[in-house]
């Protein structure tokens, strides 16, 4: 599949008009797109290992998405290959009272990936320039007055512009992915949520409400990815109305990000071959 597609880096502007949520690339059907499950689970298993094994890189991977546009899903298959010593999940929620005590990276910065990891952010900072922008939450905040300013957010889209760009000259790879689906397929969703007993546990109250504001959502993350989408830390728009896209989609983004980091495993030198060559023959030689 051609990633490059659905990437935004900066070359090119995100409308959210005109993106069509239900493409499916070159694939028929789910059974097409699924075909290929597994290599890409046995190529993120390799690399997986070599990025652990060469611990210099780490990667961290953000999902954004409406409700019900598979985000959960999309991490479990990321996830259903891969070593859980390598990676991390962590979920951005309402903040709590101690991170609202602090700036709103602060808690991203703790969650960050380290060297040789995968991190992986289901939903992330970005809340902070949506959610936040949508209902201006910033306004009843404990941030002093001075901060409150008309472009509060073009200045968050400049600090969140400078982390990521601090993070990858720090040896850091990011990659950003909006799973994007239409109101049409979010209420087919909802609906499922509603009738099916097994998927009940999955609808909040609050989603409705939120589903109201679906416009303004659209804005404001059609503008937080033009103004974030960068060389360094890409945006991928993911077309989300077929999940089954949506997932072999994001395996190869993260198969390729993983691909351009090319990790090795480490080489050993001529004096640690001799050594292990005395390893070994102390080994042989046990009675
Ligand atoms: P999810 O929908 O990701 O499965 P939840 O149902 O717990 O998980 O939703 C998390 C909620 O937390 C979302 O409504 C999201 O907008 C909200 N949230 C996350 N970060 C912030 C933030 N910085 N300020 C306000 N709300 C936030």
């Amino acid at each position: 599949m051609n990633i490059k597609d659905f990437r935004y880096d900066g070359s090119k502007k995100f409308n959210i008009k005109e993106f069509d949520t239900n493409q499916t690339g070159e694939f028929k059907d789910r059974e097409d797109a699924e075909s290929n499950r597994d290599d890409h689970i046995l190529e993120l298993q390799g690399l997986q290992d070599r990025l652990y094994a060469e611990n210099k890189e780490g990667l961290l991977v953000i999902f954004q998405a409406m409700d019900a546009a598979g985000k959960d899903g999309a991490v479990k298959y990321v996830m259903s290959g891969i070593n859980p010593a390598g990676v991390s999940v962590y979920n951005f929620k309402v903040p709590t009272a101690e991170e609202m005590d602090h700036d709103y990276l602060w808690r991203a910065m703790k969650a960050g990936p380290e060297r040789g990891k995968i991190a992986i952010f289901n939903r992330s900072y970005y809340e902070d320039v949506l959610v936040v922008k949508v209902h201006q939450l910033h306004l009843n905040s404990d941030l002093p007055d001075r901060c409150k300013t008309k472009d509060i957010f073009e200045k968050r889209y400049e600090q969140i512009r400078n982390y990521e760009k601090h993070l990858y000259e720090n040896g850091f790879r990011i990659v950003k992915i909006f799973l994007n689906i239409s109101k049409d397929e979010q209420k087919k969703q909802f609906l499922q949520r509603i009738d099916d007993p097994a998927k009940n546990w999955k609808f909040a109250d609050g989603d409705l409400k939120e589903r109201g504001f679906w416009d303004q959502y659209m804005e404001a993350y059609e503008d937080a990815i033009n103004a974030t989408s960068t060389k360094e830390a890409p945006w991928y728009v993911v077309p989300s109305d077929k999940k089954w896209f949506a997932r072999q989609l994001i395996a190869d983004i993260i198969v390729k990000t993983m691909e351009d980091i090319d990790p090795q495993y480490p080489t050993v030198g001529e004096e640690r071959k001799a050594k292990l060559a005395e390893f070994r023959k102390l080994l042989m030689d046990e009675e």
